[in-house]
């Protein structure tokens, strides 16, 4: 039975782990790895091999010229003759729908497309569709017509209304739903739009799994999004192999609602992270320091956070270049402070950074990458003098 190993590094590269995924015909080694070594892999093929480190130098190369994944992934095919439960070429499905490229939804139909798949797209403004049919994307007129004809289709949608109304609108999904399908909504929403969503598509008898996603622009281009999936299991087994080609890792979370809810947890803290973040450049500035300085020694200590190094320097020039809409994280802000109320939690800190993404929106920020919030504190100052 064929097998599908994969190898991934860890960002330098110095440690890669082998595991298994699903069967692909794509064969890459670094560059100080001898193939005489493959029996041994092939060998170990025959049983389930979850994260078994293993150490290759620095560098993959293809061995076989297949389509390349990021550099940091590396592929072994391998065979078997024992009995497996891994998925198999079969299990993966044919045809994927995709609805909604903004920012996410685009380079992460784009992954599925340079892996091979079968993928035909719908956004509601048509234009953004047409970098995908250029590089073989098939287009459908509504999100019921890609449904009809995709056995699994994905949503990437800005927020929970429009989530719902794709999929329980006219000319929805649901309407193109049926036995034997899967939704899987990757957009950021609340539990009980998902719960909504889930109703809808489940009444057709087709299958309903929450995805949200972490991770931003550059993880969705480099396919390292992390998905928080719960619903249907069996469909989250079917698309697996799909999620690992667009993601680093995902986590299966059991019902419905707890996959939107630790998304709105994560970018909770995140919001109020880079409010945080925003009041201390802010007064470093004041009294007289250099905020590059500050992000640099952040960068060193406890509180060091890829967020503040990426974003820390263009914030210091006051340029806030997309990757995440400010709009979006106030959309997740309040919607995390609505889940906090569900449950009489107290969240002050959050609530307090949900006035200052509102104020930027106020100051026509809302396009603008959510660490334009920064703005909002520098208005405030302004309008106190
Ligand atoms: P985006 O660039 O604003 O894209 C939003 C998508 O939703 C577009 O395809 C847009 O279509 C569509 N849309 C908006 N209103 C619609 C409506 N009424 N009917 C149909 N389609 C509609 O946003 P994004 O950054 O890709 O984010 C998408 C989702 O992922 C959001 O829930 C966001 O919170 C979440 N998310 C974003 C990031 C990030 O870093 N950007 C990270 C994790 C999660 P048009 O092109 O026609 O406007």
């Amino acid at each position: 039975m064929a097998k599908t190993l994969l190898l991934k590094t860890t960002p330098n590269f110095s440690q890669h782990y082998l595991y298994l995924r699903h069967p692909s015909i794509i064969l890459y080694s670094p560059p100080n790895v001898k193939t005489s070594c493959f029996p041994q892999v092939m060998a170990m093929c025959s049983s389930f091999y979850p994260l078994l480190p293993i150490n290759f130098g620095n560098k993959a190369r293809p061995i076989f010229p297949f389509p390349t994944k990021p550099q940091s992934l590396v592929r072994f095919k391998a065979f078997s003759s024992q009995a497996d439960t891994s998925t198999t070429k079969d299990d993966i499905p044919a045809r994927i729908g995709f609805l909604g490229l903004g920012i996410m939804g685009s380079p992460m139909a784009q992954n599925l497309l340079k892996a091979g798949c079968d993928v035909t797209v719908w956004n509601r403004t048509k234009s953004k569709c047409d970098p995908l049919l250029s590089i073989g994307a098939k287009y459908k007129a509504s999100p019921e017509e890609v449904a009809a004809s995709c056995d699994i289709t994905f949503a990437m949608l800005a927020d929970p209304e429009c989530a719902a109304d794709v999929a329980c609108g006219k000319r929805g999904v649901a309407s193109g739903m049926g036995p034997g399908k899967g939704y899987v909504d990757v957009s950021t929403v609340d539990g009980d739009t998902s719960k909504l969503i889930c109703q809808h598509i489940k009444a057709t008898g087709a299958q309903f799994l929450e995805a949200p996603v972490s991770g931003s622009k550059k993880p969705a281009e480099d396919g390292q999004l992390i998905f928080l999936t719960a619903g249907d299991r069996s469909l989250y087994e079917v698309v697996g192999p799909l999620l690992d080609i667009m993601g680093k890792s995902r986590f299966y979370l059991g019902d419905v609602g707890n996959g939107a809810a630790m998304k709105l947890v994560v970018n909770m803290i995140m919001g109020s992270m880079m409010a945080s973040f925003s009041e201390g450049l802010l007064l470093s500035e004041k009294v007289g320091l250099d905020p590059s300085v500050l992000v640099e020694v952040i960068s060193q200590g406890a509180i060091s956070a890829p967020m503040y190094s990426m974003k820390g320097p263009s914030m210091v020039k006051s340029l806030y270049p997309t990757a995440f809409p400010l709009k979006h994280q106030q959309k997740d802000l309040r919607l995390a402070l609505g889940l906090a109320e569900s449950v009489s939690q107290s969240t002050p800190i959050a609530a307090a950074a949900n006035e200052l993404y509102k104020v930027a929106k106020s100051h026509g920020l809302s396009d603008d990458d959510f660490s334009a919030v920064i703005e909002a504190l520098k208005a405030r100052i302004q309008d106190k003098k």
